[in-house]
């Protein structure tokens, strides 16, 4: 049976420093994606029905907009408006533009790339958990982790079924690792707060002094601009 992705990029990420190896890889992944809605995508049919029916979270419209290629947007975003068009209307009666709300609502939440960036990070989780059960090292690499934002941790949760018949044990060490890595970061939010107490001036304040913006991502996932 072969993995759902290739396993180079997680081998990659998981060697980095950081707090959720996953959030690197979606780094990535989301880069790709905006890369090719900047270039080639925009101008096959089947992408342009998606963007027009879904369109970007205002996430993703800032991300595609800090990028070069502005007319691709521009041409994007006008497919987009085009579709709003056919649900804003001077409706005749109340009710009718009570329901016209619902379907705005509805249609203001969807965003194309986050499907896509969801649908690929899909095949990571699932590849990961296939790591567990095939492969020594990552078994080790994975307890040597500092975890993952909090996100990423249930999303290993929900997928741990693809390690087969160690799917328990995998479980059961994502949740130790996860535990150790908040109680470490914990730990350091301690100390950060004691270094506030005039007593413990002097004290060094070491790895605590980044407490705060990495229990940041921890709780959020990276932050990215
Ligand atoms: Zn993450
Ligand atoms: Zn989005």
């Amino acid at each position: 049976m072969a993995y759902h992705i290739d396993t180079g990029l997680i081998k990659e990420k998981f060697k980095v420093d950081c707090e959720c190896p996953l959030c690197e890889i979606q780094k990535v992944v989301e880069e790709q994606f905006l890369h090719e809605f900047l270039n080639d995508a925009v101008m096959e049919d089947n992408t342009r029905i998606k963007v027009g029916n879904k369109g970007f979270c205002a996430r993703h419209f800032d991300m595609l907009f800090s990028r070069q290629n502005k007319l691709s947007v521009a041409l994007q975003i006008g497919t987009r408006v085009d579709n709003l068009q056919k649900i804003i209307s001077d409706e005749k009666s109340v009710r009718a533009a009570i329901k016209q709300a619902q379907a705005l609502d509805k249609t203001a939440t969807t965003c194309v790339l986050c499907d896509y960036v969801q649908e690929s990070m899909v095949k990571y989780y699932k590849t990961i958990a296939q790591m567990f059960e095939r492969e020594r090292d990552f078994f080790k690499t994975l307890i040597k982790s500092k975890g993952f934002c909090l996100h990423h941790y249930a999303e290993l949760l929900r997928y741990s079924r693809s390690a087969g018949f160690v799917a328990k044990e995998y479980v059961k060490i994502l949740g130790g690792v996860q535990k150790r890595n908040m109680e470490r970061l914990r730990a350091e939010l301690k100390r950060f707060c004691d270094k506030h107490d005039y007593r413990n001036a002097l004290e060094p304040l070491g790895s605590a002094e980044t407490a705060l913006p990495r229990m940041r991502e921890k709780l959020y996932g990276e932050k990215i601009d």
